[in-house]
């Protein structure tokens, strides 16, 4: 099982299972473009609908990574509000321009769909510059779709998670359960809020009721920040912290455009400008503790990574 994450011919050992969109059983990103801060491809990929396979060409790889190590600084991450990640690729595959470099599935199986050095457009940002300098994770998780209460998109005939003994377990009908790489996986949330199980913040004028992701996700998505840190140094092993209030925002930041490091959509996206709309991911449930003290503890685990 491939456990490396790849760019211009770069590989890094995650210690995690990562699919790559060019074997057997990868999923690959519909909707590439190029980056206007990388001269290595066809310009003409930047700002245009698919084009056929053969044009996305890189010239020189080592110069293509150069620039790139250059022009990233960020992670993204996002909540798919999917069933898993099959799920969300059908999604994306059925538009004409979304896409996310890495799926991370509910059983923490990491897909990454293309080369880093391509563009996905993910997030736009307030400044509509968002997709250049940054690399996206689509994390599933139903978010408030799993509540009957509040599911828009998917309309759920009742909410979509189950108590079981101290738990809760998401309902995953068989059509998604089959196409996880893990056999008869249970996705249960990593940690419940209270009798009612889900989690209730204000994001961005918005009050998010969502179950948290699962403890498979979160171990997968640390050991993603690590070897990205890694192959993309300047995404620098840390996320936004309110040093007074002494915890991470859950808003749009003010320096979310040159902030270094590891972020969430709505960290950089309240849609302050026409076409770009306000987003609340990954949303109410996320642990941002939990990758805060991951990183902080990074100097005292040992350098396993290849
Ligand atoms: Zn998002």
């Amino acid at each position: 099982m491939n456990q490396s994450i790849v760019t211009c011919q770069k590989t890094i050992n995650i210690n995690s299972p990562v699919m790559l969109w060019n074997t057997e059983t990868g999923l690959t990103c519909p909707n590439r473009r190029g980056r206007s801060t990388c001269t290595q491809h066809n310009p003409i990929l930047n700002n245009k609908p698919p084009e056929l396979s053969s044009e996305y060409s890189i010239l020189n790889l080592d110069k293509a990574y150069g620039e790139l190590k250059k022009s990233v600084y960020q992670l993204i991450i996002h909540y798919d509000a999917c069933y898993s990640s099959h799920h969300c690729h059908k999604i994306m595959t059925e538009s004409s321009f979304k896409g996310s470099h890495f799926y991370l599935d509910l059983d923490g199986t990491i897909y990454q769909t293309c080369d880093l050095y391509w563009k996905t457009n993910t997030a736009p940002a307030d400044d509509r510059n968002g997709n250049e300098r940054a690399i996206h994770v689509e994390i599933s998780n139903l978010s408030s779709e799993a509540l009957k209460s509040e599911s828009n998109w998917h309309k759920v005939p009742s909410d979509q998670y189950r108590k079981k003994k101290d738990r809760w377990e998401l309902s995953l009908s068989d059509q998604w359960k089959k196409q996880l790489r893990t056999p008869d996986f249970r996705a249960y949330a990593a940690r419940g809020y209270g009798k009612r199980g889900y989690f209730s913040r204000r994001i961005n004028g918005k009050i998010i009721r969502m179950w948290d992701f699962t403890d498979q996700q979160y171990r997968a998505l640390i050991s993603l920040c690590f070897g990205l840190n890694k192959l993309l140094p300047k995404i620098r092993l840390r996320v936004p912290y309110d040093k007074k209030k002494n915890r991470t925002p859950l808003d749009r930041i003010y320096n979310y455009s040159t902030f270094e490091g590891i972020l969430g959509h709505a960290h950089v996206q309240r849609g302050e400008v026409d076409g770009v709309s306000c987003k609340h991911d990954p949303g109410s449930a996320f642990n941002w503790p939990r990758l805060r003290k991951a990183f902080d503890r990074k100097t005292s685990i040992p350098d396993f990574f290849g």
